[in-house]
């Protein structure tokens, strides 16, 4: 197929690109790299612009002759949508209602989106079945919800066939060590420890070992990006025109914080000190995914079945790139 991947200079889409082009897709990327790296995506692919720019979208449609779209092209941390709610309402709902009314307008009908686990909130009962009520806690876990409606509305009046992922903990790198994870600011759980391992930061800072959970610190289902680009690429493969489809992609095996941190201290030889930290605001104890919707309908597996395994990967990243990618 040939496919327009909306944010493939991100972490996440500049995974999913390479497996999109080791599995025979044609690919072209779609960013502003407003936080994306151009050093992530392979040369000559890009096609650097907004969102907002609907002429301009419809006509990469057209001339490259997509026949489906990946939009990873969203904000994504929790604080800044509380501090600034009209960016994410911007950025993460009108940019992609204009992404699909171009879509529409150039007759793309697939569609591949970045959900979250976000949009469940603090569900009670764990692990998380795509059943749950979504009660998103904030505008980031708001606004992409609000997308996931907009997406039924448009398969039911305009025939679009859509996939919407919610992620769980997206961690690792490709496994080559050439692309990985660099955010800035980093709020991460995992890139934080490495960069202490790399001697970037003086210590880890635990947020609140006081938590209902076996050790006290809260538990996350990290899934390597792989995996996770895996399953967008089972999902292209899917998707029926006129109908949606809501999968979680997480593992559904849970990890505390101070699992990760040990592990990390196996993985690197570093003693990596930590100190005790407050709560961080809105933070659920436990959030881990039920991901039975994800085996049976994707037909897809998990690779990386340990932590241990996924922390490698980024740790081959982290150590080869100590200040990401070239600025
Ligand atoms: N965390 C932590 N210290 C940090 C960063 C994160 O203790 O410096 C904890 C955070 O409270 C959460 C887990 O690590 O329980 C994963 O956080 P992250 O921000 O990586 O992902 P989230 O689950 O918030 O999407």
């Amino acid at each position: 197929m040939n496919v327009l991947v909306v944010g493939g200079a991100g972490y996440i889409g500049s995974h999913a690109v390479r497996l999109l082009i080791d599995a025979g897709h044609t690919v072209r990327v779609y960013d502003n790299l407003s936080r994306g790296h151009a050093a992530a995506v392979p040369d000559g692919l890009l096609i650097q612009g907004d969102l907002a720019d609907r002429p301009k979208i419809v006509k990469t449609l057209k001339e490259e002759k997509i026949d489906a779209v990946m939009h990873f092209a969203a904000f994504a941390l929790v604080n800044e949508s509380v501090n600034d709610p009209a960016l994410y309402y911007r950025n993460n709902v009108i940019a992609t209602i204009e992404l699909l009314d171009a879509m529409m307008e150039a007759d793309v009908k697939k569609f591949v989106f970045s959900s979250t686990t976000a949009t469940y909130g603090e569900p009670e009962i764990i692990p998380i079945a795509e059943t749950t009520l979504q009660q998103p806690i904030n505008p980031y876990g708001f606004t992409k919800l609000v997308v996931e409606q907009a997406l039924a509305d448009y398969a039911a009046a305009y025939g679009l066939g859509y996939a919407a992922l919610r992620y769980f903990n997206a961690a690792g790198a490709r496994p080559d060590g050439t692309i990985g994870e660099d955010h800035d600011p980093e709020s991460h759980l995992i890139p934080i420890v490495l960069q202490v391992a790399l001697g970037q930061r003086e210590h880890i800072t635990v947020f609140g070992d006081d938590y209902p959970t076996p050790d006290g610190t809260c538990i996350r289902d990290y899934i390597h990006i792989d995996d996770l680009g895996a399953a967008h690429l089972a999902a292209l493969e899917k998707l029926e025109l006129g109908k949606g489809i809501c999968v979680n992609l997480g593992t559904g095996r849970g990890t505390s914080v101070r699992q990760i941190i040990d592990t990390c201290r196996e993985v690197t030889g570093h003693p990596i000190p930590e100190v005790m930290g407050k709560r961080r605001e809105g933070d659920p104890p436990e959030l881990v995914a039920d991901a039975k919707l994800a085996k049976e309908f994707l037909g897809w597996e998990t690779k990386y079945n340990d932590p241990k395994s996924i922390i490698e990967t980024a740790w081959n990243w982290h150590k080869s790139h100590p200040t990401g990618y070239p600025k």
